[in-house]
């Protein structure tokens, strides 16, 4: 391409940090489009990939499972070396600033050593030597490849190099502004956006969306197809208010599946090789080497993508099930052996997305279930969702109660119209729950995400006393405040408040938040939270379902109280502004 200051296969590190300097003083999302789209225009080919997952603070694809594993003390150590400091100097100025990329840019001189410049594949390789450097002496080789780079750095490059090492460069940049830029250099209309969203949901990371559309534009994007090992964006289900509802919505007749508390997995198997992937497509294999062992044994099939929910079993048993909050303990990276004996799992598949080839996703919900039960040969810790298909009311209800008797959440309703396909990264009709909440006074559950914190006073003095919380709005990408959360919490979460926190808080308010109140501290939208409710009201100060026409009152949750932290999803994975609007027109 025409960039006048890089060779055809690279690009100058300081053209990106450029970039970086600009979105990082900007708080408007169009003008975000504006600076990324003129800038890809002059991104070589050869490395726009892997200058689209720079920009949104990563090394490589989200779903690859490489780790840097760069600690503080590590950092403080690689940024002494280049600069010539003491470590404690170093550690002095960490604990003025709060951040070792402004260090960093403090104490790192320009560069004697190398007149080359520092280029955005070379600052890339370094960072994955850095995360395949690996046993006895691996920190030593680590800290002197860090230090290395840093000294052929800019004090302003060094600012970013060390962010994206330490996984915190957040330039709030978010997946939905990326891809708009993409569609605006390479389609010359916003709107074909569309195209990049379905290549990315059928698991095309940000790096390969950005090579296809660069080099063969919109026709090379429709040809991008499901990949084992590439995860999908999952389909979500919609909510109803009164049981008899889900008929209405599914005139072709439904079928009904227990809810299951658990965790939600995607299992890709290629050979013996299978991996993991979370609610927000992290791969996290590691933790379920005893599902790894069921999906190579009990999925009859060389190839195949599923979906199902993992339960915590009570040890001992395979029918007596615990609650999500115990599966969570699993949630780890050492003794895992240990926590796989002592919290067993039973796997409850769903759904089929792909097998030996062929792609399932456009089949209907009635066609995959049935290659799903031939696929699965079922055993006592794995088997098919249980089903039950009726157009009767009080039918659906009995199973519905038979769900919450063996302890589970309730249940799913899926659509078995000719269309109920996967659609991937969708929330629509084809799949509905219908929850025990439902039944009681409470409006429901949401997810919500916290974009600022209020200061606690007396007994929360150190932590934070209310979390300012928000959903999500897909059509404008940017999250709209519901409410101020601050009970629910047990000793042990507000503990937990101050460190969760502390490499999310910001100077400035996020351009992808829209909010009239004003917290003590803006966080970067990433925590998310699930919350209950009493009752959805208009509000002059919330913005929730607001609209561009600032006057008109926003939607906002009375009574909010915490239930839980939702580790396993991203911010853009929230509650919709769509949703609440909904539940409160029903009221
Ligand atoms: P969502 O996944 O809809 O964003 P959520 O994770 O908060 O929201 P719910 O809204 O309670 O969960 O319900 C959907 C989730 O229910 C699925 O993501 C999945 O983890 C879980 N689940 C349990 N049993 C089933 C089932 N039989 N079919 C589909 N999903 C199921």
């Amino acid at each position: 391409m025409k960039n006048q200051n890089a060779s055809d296969q690279d690009l100058k590190f300081s053209d990106l940090v450029d970039v970086f300097e600009r979105l990082d003083a900007t708080r408007s999302g169009n003008e975000m489009i504006e600076i990324l789209s003129g800038f890809f225009a002059r991104v070589p080919i050869a490395v726009i990939d892997i200058t689209s997952y720079f920009i949104q603070g990563n090394v490589v694809a989200e779903h690859e499972d490489v780790n840097l594993n760069i600690g503080e003390r590590l950092m403080a150590e690689a940024i002494a070396r280049a600069s010539g400091k003491s470590r404690e100097e170093i550690d002095q100025l960490h604990v003025e600033r709060g951040d070792f990329g402004l260090v960093a840019e403090l104490v790192i001189k320009n560069s004697t050593i190398s007149g080359e410049p520092l280029t955005v594949r070379r600052v890339h390789d370094q960072l994955l030597e850095i995360a395949h450097a690996g046993g006895s002496g691996s920190q030593e080789a680590k800290l002197n490849i860090l230090a290395n780079l840093l000294n052929l750095a800019t004090p302003v490059e060094a600012k970013y190099v060390v962010r994206i090492a330490l996984g915190v460069l957040r330039l709030g940049a978010g997946t939905m502004t990326l891809l708009n830029a993409l569609a605006v250099t390479f389609t010359q209309d916003k709107r074909n956006k569309k195209y990049l969203e379905r290549a990315y949901n059928l698991g095309g990371d940000v790096g390969l969306i950005a090579r296809t559309v660069a080099t063969s534009g919109i026709a090379g994007l429709s040809q991008m197809t499901i990949q084992v090992g590439h995860p999908i964006k999952m389909m979500a289900a919609q909510r109803v208010q009164k049981l008899n509802e889900l008929f209405e919505r599914m005139p072709h007749g439904l079928a009904a599946e227990f809810k299951y508390d658990g965790e939600r997995l995607q299992c890709h198997k290629r050979g013996e090789h299978v991996s993991i992937y979370s609610r927000n497509l992290e791969n996290i294999t590691a933790q379920y080497p005893d599902i790894v062992d069921r999906i190579r044994n009990f999925i009859r099939a060389k190839e195949a993508i599923v979906e199902g929910e993992a339960v915590a079993l009570v040890p001992g048993t395979t029918d007596q099930f615990q609650v999500f909050q115990v599966l969570m303990r699993r949630k780890r990276k050492h003794e895992i052996e240990k926590y796989v004996e002592e919290i067993p799992v039973k796997l409850f598949l769903f759904d089929v997305l792909f097998v030996d080839g062929e792609n399932m996703m456009e089949k209907s919900y009635p066609e995959r279930r049935k290659i799903l039960e031939k696929l699965v040969s079922k055993s006592e810790l794995i088997e098919p969702a249980s089903a039950f298909i009726s157009d009767n009311p009080e039918e659906i209800e009995a199973f519905f109660l038979e769900s919450l008797e063996k302890g589970f959440e309730g249940i799913m309703a899926k659509s078995c119209a000719p269309d109920s396909i996967y659609r991937a990264g969708a929330r629509e009709w084809s799949w509905i729950k219908w929850k025990r909440e439902y039944e009681s006074d409470l409006v429901d559950t949401f997810d919500v995400v916290v974009i600022g914190g209020i200061a606690g006073r007396g007994k929360r003095s150190g932590t934070w006393g209310a979390l300012l919380c928000a959903v999500y709005n897909p059509e404008l990408d940017r999250f709209e405040s519901l409410c101020k959360v601050s009970t629910g919490f047990n000793d042990e979460d507000l503990g937990k408040l101050p460190e969760m926190f502390k490499t999310a808080e910001i100077s400035h308010v996020s351009p992808r938040v829209y909010s009239k109140m004003e917290p003590t501290r803006w966080f970067e939208p990433r925590v998310v939270l699930e919350i209950s409710g009493a009752e959805l009201t208009k509000s002059p100060i919330h913005t929730c379902g607001m609209g561009d026409d600032e006057s008109s009152p926003g939607l906002a949750l009375r009574f909010p109280r915490f239930l839980r932290f939702r580790d396993d999803k991203d911010a853009e994975q929230a509650t919709s502004a769509k949703e609440v609007v909904a539940l409160y027109k029903k009221k």
